[in-house]
């Protein structure tokens, strides 16, 4: 964790918005004062995995993993949107009821994990919950749904996970499925953009109250859910094709016509799509293996985990990984903010899901992100929109038009 005297922050920062009230506080303090959320927390992925232990101290190092209890205290982290990630399978009847039940396994362990821990962890459904939780100093934890696939072409399901606490919800992933393209499906697009059913989701998820989220979307299917949703989109975790032009990262004009509609993007920090990576493919292939051994770790033993583990490290021993850095991320982040603004920027680095940069590898790193942007010369109120504002806004915006719809007409 970074120590900003009141000196090395006037230092960073440019004179004029070095006002006194700012250097009044040190970086760390203004970061620890604020209610610190991620958009974008894969984490429930290891929460099934036998072994792991949230409340445990871990390493990036060690086991790979990202956020623990321990490294959300030292980051700051007060908690987020925790993903049920669901890859994506085959568009079929079979596909569709595997992959409901393993997203609905999911949604239990995240509510086991609050269950099991009640002084620590807080289920938040409501935006005013996370204000609630964090002066409680308990760990928030909004649910979200990434890849609308285990839904099938039964929409009603959609309000199950409603129930189930889920408050966002994201149509795609890697591939196009039953609701719409994606950004990187090998073989192109099938649709053009959201399909029909892809529609009636928006129109679901609208009278439901949740966020609609296009990270993984198509642009066109962004641009389909900016005209049809009645509230304002999220983009969960993604980056600008300003800095490096990838199928995952949004355009200028695109980020605006979001802006303008009232959405906010949230930056991702997944190495391979910050910036053009050098191909290294022993590494690949070494990689492609082990990813067919791995199948469902929710089924394996705590002991052939760790051989899977241990596995992993030799490879990355034999054939280092090469990362963005910080910089990187930065740079996407400040575009993004220039563009943007403070009021439709956020935080969602795929934690447990692929993110994380050299210097910034877990959550213990984040108070980084709040020195720089302070050095940048944002405020301490842009620092409260950045981490936690923005997302409970479109949050409350959905809420809202759900209830609009409950009062007679
Ligand atoms: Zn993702």
């Amino acid at each position: 964790m970074i120590k900003h005297a009141k000196h090395t922050l006037c230092a960073l920062a440019v004179a004029a918005v070095c006002s006194p009230a700012l250097a009044d506080k040190s970086s760390d303090a203004i970061h620890e004062s604020l209610v610190v959320m991620d958009t974008h927390l894969d984490t429930p992925a290891l929460l099934v995995q036998p072994g792991f232990d949230i409340m445990e101290s871990h390493t990036f190092d060690d086991d790979f993993s990202q956020v623990d209890v321990p490294r959300m205290n030292s980051g700051g982290l007060d908690g987020g949107f925790w993903a049920i990630y669901s890859s994506q399978g085959p568009v079929t009847e079979a596909g569709f009821r595997e992959s409901r039940d393993t997203a609905l396994l999911r949604a239990m362990a995240i509510h086991e994990m609050v269950a099991a821990h009640p002084e620590t962890f807080a289920l938040a459904t409501e935006p005013e919950d996370a204000e609630d939780i964090a002066k409680q100093g308990k760990k928030i934890v909004y649910i979200s749904m990434e890849n609308a696939y285990p839904l099938g072409e039964d929409l009603s399901l959609l309000e199950t996970f409603y129930k189930m606490g889920v408050r966002m919800v994201g149509p795609v992933h890697f591939k196009n499925n039953q609701f719409g393209d994606s950004s990187t499906d090998p073989n192109g697009q099938q649709y053009g953009g959201l399909s029909d059913l892809g529609k009636e989701l928006i129109k679901k998820a609208n009278q439901l109250g949740m966020i609609l989220d296009a990270s993984h979307a198509h642009d066109d299917v962004l641009k389909d859910m900016i005209a049809l949703s009645k509230t304002p989109v999220i983009l969960s975790h993604s980056g600008t094709k300003a800095v490096y032009d990838h199928p995952r990262n949004v355009d200028d004009p695109l980020l605006k016509k979001l802006v303008a509609s009232g959405g906010v993007i949230h930056v991702n920090a997944y190495s391979s799509y910050l910036k053009e990576l050098p191909n290294d493919p022993e590494r690949g292939k070494a990689y492609g293996e082990l990813f067919k051994q791995m199948g469902n770790m929710a089924e394996m033993t705590a002991e052939e985990i760790a051989a899977l583990k241990a596995k992993r490290k030799q490879i990355d021993m034999e054939h280092p990984a090469v990362r963005a850095t910080f910089e990187d991320y930065m740079e996407h982040f400040l575009h993004i903010l220039k563009v943007a603004g403070p009021q439709h920027t956020g935080v969602g680095a795929d934690w447990d899901g692929g993110g994380g940069v050299d210097n910034m590898m877990d959550v213990a790193a984040l108070p980084k992100i709040t020195g720089r942007l302070l050095a940048e010369g944002y405020s301490e109120k842009d620092l409260a929109d950045i981490w936690g504002n923005n997302a409970l806004r479109l949050l409350q915006q959905a809420k809202d038009y759900a209830e609009s719809l409950k009062k007679p007409q």
